[in-house]
């Protein structure tokens, strides 16, 4: 059985203080409730730092939001794969559609990214998810194939062992839309067969895909049950330490059942 994972993508929120108050509530929670699932916070880069202070010995994983995919040099406002490490990051969330909408990201950069940190034994969370116009067209699969064949092109199963997916329709990030349990189960199962047909089937039985969209303590319960659900990445939610842990119980409620 796949366990479950749940990480905050906390976006270009937060304050040095309310980083690591937030960080703080979510690890002690985690630590008393020990719920058998797997969580991760990603602060913005400069609280990356303090919030690490705050999570040592506990059991909520660090991750960045993004990364380029040198590994040092002349990039001014680039942050590279080491230095994510450096600062205790064991996750990095690449390929988020806000970073394709306003940064350019291509599935050929993001592959990039992805193989830097392939190389790195860096955990990447690769995110993949149609617009609502590519959805009403009936072209999500479509998308998600192009997504898929761009982004992973070239890896062997044995490389992307640790890689998650989130499945993010963008219709539904940050928009309180959330996608409907069968929507999201029949994308999600789409993209294990993608994987099992075009890269490996025992990859495409492990990988764990993440939902993403406007998930909540009220949602999360009915998405995660879904099969081929295993998990969320949580925006705006995750910054409410109350709401996060609330999904982190609904998901740790599922693995026991
Ligand atoms: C996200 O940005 O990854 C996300 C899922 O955001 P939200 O939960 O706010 O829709």
């Amino acid at each position: 059985m796949r366990r479950k994972f749940v990480a905050g993508n906390w976006k270009m929120n937060t304050s040095f203080q309310s980083a690591q108050s937030l960080a703080r509530e979510v690890a002690s929670a985690v630590a008393a409730s020990n719920p058998a699932v797997d969580v991760a916070v990603c602060p913005p880069f400069p609280f990356l730092w303090p919030v690490q202070q705050v999570l040592v010995g506990s059991p909520v994983a660090l991750g960045g939001q993004n990364a380029y995919h040198e590994k040092s040099g002349a990039f001014t406002g680039e942050t590279s794969l080491d230095m994510l490490i450096d600062v205790g990051c064991q996750w990095v969330i690449l390929g988020h559609s806000e970073r394709r909408q306003f940064f350019g990201e291509t599935d050929a950069s993001i592959n990039r990214k992805i193989a830097a940190s392939v190389e790195r034994g860096l955990g990447v969370i690769f995110c993949i998810g149609e617009v609502l116009e590519d959805r009403q067209a009936g072209r999500t699969e479509t998308v998600l194939e192009t997504q898929l064949a761009g982004g992973l092109a070239g890896f062997t199963a044995t490389q992307l062992q640790k890689m998650v997916i989130a499945y993010e329709p963008v219709w539904a990030i940050g928009t309180g839309v959330t996608a409907s349990p069968e929507q999201a189960e029949s994308a999600h199962a789409f993209i294990r067969n993608w994987i099992a047909m075009h890269i490996d089937a025992s990859l495409a039985t492990a990988l764990r895909i993440q939902y993403g969209g406007s998930v909540k303590p009220e949602n999360a319960k009915e998405i995660l049950s879904q099969p081929n659900v295993d998990g969320a990445l949580v925006g705006g939610a995750s910054l409410k330490s109350d709401q996060f842990l609330g999904i982190i119980s609904a998901a740790a409620e599922l693995a026991r059942v």
